[in-house]
Parts: structure tokens; sequence; C-alpha cells
């Protein structure tokens, strides 16, 4: 079973196979097992699938002042005073060659990216044209410019919410939503974020301020909806972002109510890593003549990544970890456990064994999650142990080694974990334990 996943795995990479650590792990006669981690990859708690014969409300957590907020009265376009916007030099560069205006390009360069990476040297003119766009990228590939940049471009100056995005998790829609600010500072478009699992008084106040851009999970924003809060009006671009992933989720039925709501003039941008039957039918009913942009084959991983296998008896695992994080000048490792109580177990022997760390998994609270997501971005915790709940998307610079603890279920798992190194061309090492499965 497992050579088979191996070969799986193994196949479509340019693998440059290291050594197997000189001593090599002697047999035991048990090992620790956990059950599968059914939850690693499901939505957060308020933000689970709804099934569209749900009657609206009854399950959702209301929002505590929705009984006082009118139905038809959306406070998304709020009077706003113009804010007076910094000058900015006139931009020549390879971003401004492509369509971008000088504040725009002002913030990439700030940003320090020199030149467009594919996918935005493809996409950036198409979107500034107004064209449908199904995209289909490697992780890591510089998406998210690809998209946000030429929609913030058109948008130009501020109004009601025009663009939304919709994405699977809470932490990359944070994260999405950090990036459109960031590549719009020099402008005075405004963006918010909502997802589930926390309280909806912030979120309510952020719209109420008005927004151009609204990154959003699906479950909350249907929330906001169906109590009249936010309305889709005035939408002119929407962004399908991870559309795969909302499958595995179970959220395509909320996306298709949500699709149905925005404006059939909209502009639609879709991203997909794989296209499926199911995400076919979506694309061809939300987009219009799209134009198609696949940057690198599908199931492959950045090459500047080194890739090596351990064998390894389960009840030596633990050991081996430690000795290749021993042996190893990483800078910041990120560790795959296949179960939430598996990586919880590892978190706390690292923990013993000395080294700053922090757990992120489905069963830990949206803050321990934030908490834990920043500790290791801003270097405080060395070493960040996660389920597949991490795997999709996450963008933390400088990430030197992936660690799969336990060989991911299926190829496409074992792309996306390998996904946060490697990141824009900086090289990164993979390393999987690989033990026989009974
Ligand atoms: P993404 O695929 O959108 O998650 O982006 C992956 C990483 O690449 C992020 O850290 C971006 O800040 C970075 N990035 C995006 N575009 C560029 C670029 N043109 N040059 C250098 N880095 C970039």
């Amino acid at each position: 079973m497992f050579r088979k996943i191996l070969s799986k795995l193994t196949a479509p990479f340019k693998t440059k196979a290291k050594p197997t650590p000189s001593k090599p792990a002697p047999a035991a006669k048990s090992g620790r097992s956990g059950g599968r981690d059914s939850h690693g990859h499901g939505p957060a708690r308020h933000d689970k699938p709804r099934s569209p014969a749900a009657a609206p409300r009854a399950h959702s957590p209301a929002p505590k002042a929705a009984a006082h907020a009118p139905a038809h009265a959306p406070r998304t376009h709020a009077p706003v005073a113009p804010k007076p916007l910094a000058e900015v030099p006139k931009m020549d560069t390879t971003f401004s060659a492509l369509g971008l205006g000088d504040r725009i390009a002002y913030a990439v360069q700030q940003k320090g990216y020199e030149t467009p990476t594919p996918i935005q040297a493809q996409a950036i003119p198409v979107v500034l044209a107004g064209k449908d766009v199904i995209g289909s990228a490697q992780t890591g590939t510089g998406k998210t410019a690809a998209f946000s940049l030429p929609i913030l471009q058109r948008l130009g100056a501020h109004g009601p919410i025009r663009c939304l995005v919709l994405e699977p998790t809470r932490e990359l829609a944070l994260q999405v939503e950090e990036s459109f600010k960031e590549y719009s500072k020099y402008t005075d478009l405004r963006t918010t974020v909502i997802y589930g699992g926390v309280g909806y008084g912030k979120q309510r106040e952020d719209l109420a301020r008005g927004m151009d851009i609204l990154v959003a999970t699906p479950g909350r924003l249907l929330d906001f909806m169906e109590q009249g809060e936010i309305r889709l009006d005035h939408i002119q671009t929407l962004v399908l972002d991870e559309v795969d992933r909302m499958l595995d989720m179970g959220f395509l039925p909320d996306v298709k109510r949500i699709v149905a709501k925005v404006p059939k003039s909209r502009q639609t941008l879709f991203f997909t890593a794989t296209l499926p039957p199911e995400i076919e039918q979506l694309a061809a009913w939300a987009l219009r003549d799209p134009f198609k942009i696949s940057v690198s084959r599908e199931r492959s991983t950045a090459e500047t990544i080194t890739h090596a296998f351990y064998p390894v008896v389960q009840a030596q695992k633990f050991e081996l970890l430690a000795h290749l994080l021993e042996q190893t000048e990483y800078k910041s490792v990120i560790i795959f456990s296949r179960t939430k109580s598996g990586a919880d177990y590892v978190a706390s022997r690292l923990k013993q064994a000395g080294h700053t760390c922090a757990v992120m998994h489905s069963d830990r609270s949206q803050q321990e999650r934030v908490d834990a997501l920043k500790g290791f971005k801003s270097g405080k915790h060395e070493v960040l142990v996660a389920t597949d709940i991490a795997a999709r998307g996450l963008d933390i610079a400088d990430v030197s080694h992936v660690i799969n603890y336990d060989v991911p279920e299926n190829p496409e798992d074992y792309v996306h974990r390998i996904g946060r190194t490697g990141r824009a061309q900086k090289t990164g090492d993979a390393f999987t334990l690989v033990t026989e499965e009974t």
C-alpha cells in the first residue's frame, strides 16, 4: 500500500534523493497510531457548509444585533471622508508595463517584487481587460497578486463593495485580505474580511465603514446576506479561489448560492488546482468565455525543492524526526501530521526536547490558530506542527524545511504541503518519513 502511494508521490517530481540517515532505524514491536484527522480538512465550526434546503437562520449563529438590522438597509456603503492620498513617483517597471498604474506599481515595488511571476505576466493584462479567467497555478506562484493587482487597478477609487473574493478557510481569507491591503496602500481602496468562528461585532463595524473589496468564507458571508447586512448588487469582480478546496470542504452548494446573488454582468476569476467534473460544471455555469491560464503542470512542486524519503519503523519515527532536526540547519520548519492527536503528540515531545514549537489543527480555537501562525511567522516558534488544514495556500516566508511526519493521503496533499517551502524561487527541503502501514 505504502509503495503505491510512494510511487505516486515520486513519479511526477524531479527528485534529488538524499541518502537516508546513516543510522537506520531499528525494528520495533509496536507503534503509536492515531485516527484519521477527519476534521483536519473540515471547515471552521461556524463556517460549515449548509444544506441549501436548511431554513436560513435555523442553525446559523444568529448575529447578536441582527434583530435590529433592517433587512433592506445594508450598511456596506456608509459615506466616508475622502482619504488624502500620498504622493507616489512615476513608475516605469515591469509591473507598470503590464498596465498597472503608479500607485499599485509603487506598492509592488515596495514589496520587493522585481519581475512578474508567469501567472502574473499572463493574468494581469487579461484581468485588466475585464475578461473572465480560469487559472490553474502551482501554489506559491504569486497567484494572489495575479488577481488582486489588476482588480485594484480596475476599481480605481473608493465606492461601494465591488469585489468579492471567496476563500475556503479563514487563514487564507486573512492572508488574501492582507495582500489586498498591502497592494492598495497608496490608494483609498478599502478591504475587509469576514469568516466564521469569531463574533460578528468587529466584522459588522468594518463593513459599516464602507469597503471596496470583501474577502469572505462562504458560511459567514451567507449569514450576513441572510441578515440583510451585505448585498452583492454592486459586485463587478467575483474571485472564486481554491475552488477544488471548497469542493473538498463541502462548500459548493454555498458557493453556488452566493454566485447566484452576484450580478450576471460581473467579471469572474476562478482558480483551482484540479478540474474534476463537478468543478468543470461550476466553471461552465459561473464563467463567460474564460481565458485559460495554466502556469505549470498539475501535481508538481517547485523545482527549487529537494525531496528526501526516509523509511522508518513506526516506533522509531519520533527519534528519526528528532535526529533530522538535530542534523539539519533549518531556519523554520513545518511538520505535517495526518492526525490532530499526532500533531499534539509530536509538538509536546518536541517541546520536551527543547524546541520552540506551535501547533495548528482544527481542534484549536481560532485565537490559538492565529497565535500559532503569528508566532511561527515572527520567528518566535522555529517549528510549526500542523495537519493538512495548514497545507493549502498559507503564505509563510522563508520556510526552509517541510517534514511529512506521516505520508500524506494523496499526491495533491503532498504538493500542497511541500508548497509551504521553496516559495517564489527560494530553495527548500522536503523530508518524508515513510512507514510500512499494516
Ligand atoms: P501566492 O502564490 O500568491 O501565495 O504568493 C507566494 C509568495 O510569492 C508570496 O510571499 C508573495 O509575496 C510572493 N510573490 C508574489 N509575487 C511575487 C513576485 N513577482 N516576485 C517575488 N515574490 C512574489
